[in-house]
């Protein structure tokens, strides 16, 4: 869908609505960005396109997470910098937003509004009530009916789309605060997300989708549906082709779920299964509900049932406490899991969680250390893994032109979900375009390729 705006005024209720731009940045994970997308789409209704320049901006909206310190910071500044900004609105949604709103608007006057995760389909209305005339509201509350029901919005020309299936997370990690920024679970329907995805790919040309979750594993439990059975359901789309998911909790991985991972022709051969740590007191200090030797099974099933399968994670180098033990115990498990990435962070401490509360004797230092530690065993095993893709040819999906090492190249993804970079003599515009590449060299961080057919846009 193409963002236009009117040339004439928009009369929405008793507001004319004239053309405006609206700039909005995003913090944080996919389902934020998710969210964004949604928030723009909506705002596209009363007469808003988007623009990347705050200057030329009428209303500014800052989408924020509030797992990360160093993008809580960020944001902070960011917001405290449009005080410059007259003749602006000025609003803040996302996790921020859910649990600080009252806050927000007394520190920073020249802030309009904010609101929290469960009103993100209602931002016509804030900003409606903004525009107005009212200033310095907040809405923050839950929703409260049983279901959850919504249309996913496309703003954007690529034939890949996030579609969320399941809001909100009944975990409760001892580190974490979503639980309390999105609330509890609640899936879609089944037959709801069907059609959805049916629509998109009818109507907006989209060929690979990525299934949104805080924890995906768990969609379908408030209905007696399940992520295979949504998986099994999809894969009978005609013109769709690609699915993944994101993001799993090991607990919630079923049997169900793992078989399907090798019958599914259309679902992806990776899987981003965070563990987090690979010592067992330590997962326990966590809350997260399984051991390294129940999640080392999973890797062992997932890996039968489907041999072609990559598997990347999650690490927190530093959780309170941690001994050098139980740190030695997750640079032992990246040997034994042989991931194909990590995400790896040092342990910062969220207020409102139980692992702030905690008495803990890191120190930042520690922490650092431990962290390059673990981001160093994992570049030389992710050096071994990605030396399997020389000599194979794969089917990619061309995603843009970038420069690497000086060089203009394509950029394209696996199905498995990695980046490999190549070049053709001829000029032509491969973006968005299927096509074949053998691979000729990877190391842990780049993986280049030889360009051998292309399919067009659309697979058949
Ligand atoms: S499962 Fe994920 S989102 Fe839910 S509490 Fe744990 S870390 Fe947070």
């Amino acid at each position: 869908m193409e963002l236009t705006t009117n040339p004439e005024n928009k009369q929405v209720g008793d507001l004319s609505f004239p053309a405006r731009k609206v700039w909005l940045k995003t913090y944080g994970c996919q389902m934020n960005y998710h969210d964004s997308e949604r928030i723009l789409a909506h705002l596209s209704e009363l007469n808003f396109t988007p623009t990347d320049d705050q200057n030329d901006a009428d209303l500014l909206l800052f989408n924020t997470c509030a797992i990360r310190d160093l993008a809580n910071q960020k944001f902070y500044s960011h917001l405290g910098e449009t005080k410059k900004f007259k003749d602006v609105k000025i609003g803040v949604s996302g996790c921020i937003a859910q649990t600080d709103s009252k806050e927000l608007l007394k520190k920073y006057k020249h802030l309009n509004f904010a609101f929290g995760t469960d009103a993100v389909d209602n931002v016509k209305e804030m900003v409606y009530r903004a525009y107005a005339g009212e200033d310095k509201f907040a809405v923050t509350s839950w929703d409260k009916t049983g279901d959850y029901s919504i249309e996913t919005k496309i703003t954007h020309g690529s034939p890949q789309a996030f579609v969320n299936i399941i809001k909100g997370c009944d975990k409760f990690c001892s580190y974490c605060i979503v639980p309390f920024t999105r609330g509890r679970e609640k899936s879609r329907r089944l037959q709801e997300v069907v059609d959805d995805v049916t629509k998109l790919v009818q109507h907006s040309g989209i060929q690979e989708v990525t299934l949104l979750g805080q924890n995906v594993n768990s969609y379908g439990k408030d209905n007696g549906e399940s992520l295979a059975q949504l998986i099994t359901e999809l894969e009978k789309i005609s013109g769709l082709q690609l699915i993944r998911y994101t993001t799993s909790h090991p607990y919630d991985v079923s049997d169900e779920l793992i078989a399907v991972h090798g019958t599914s022709k259309k679902l992806s051969n990776h899987l981003h299964l965070p563990i987090q740590s690979g010592s067992n007191t330590v997962l326990q200090r966590m809350l997260r509900e399984y051991t390294v030797e129940h999640y080392l099974g999973l890797v062992e099933k997932l890996r039968k049932s489907n041999p072609n399968i990559v598997i990347s994670s999650d690490i927190i180098a530093g959780f309170p406490n941690e001994t050098q033990e139980e740190h030695q115990a997750t640079l032992d498990l990246l040997k034994q899991a042989r991931f194909d990435f990590i995400y790896s962070y040092a342990f910062s401490s969220r207020p409102g969680t139980k692992a702030a509360r905690m008495n803990d004797i890191l120190d930042d230092e520690v922490r650092g250390q431990r962290l390059r530690q673990i981001q160093a065993q994992q570049i030389e095993i992710q050096a071994e893994v990605r030396q399997e893709m020389v000599g194979k040819t794969y089917r990619v999906l061309v995603e843009e032109k970038t420069a690497f090492k000086n060089e203009e190249k394509w950029k394209a993804r696996t199905n498995c979900n990695r980046i490999v970079h190549f070049q053709t003599s001829a000029g032509e515009n491969l973006q968005w375009n299927w096509v074949d590449v053998k691979v000729v060299s990877a190391t842990a961080l780049s993986c280049q390729a030889e360009f051998i057919t292309s399919y067009g846009r659309f697979l058949n």
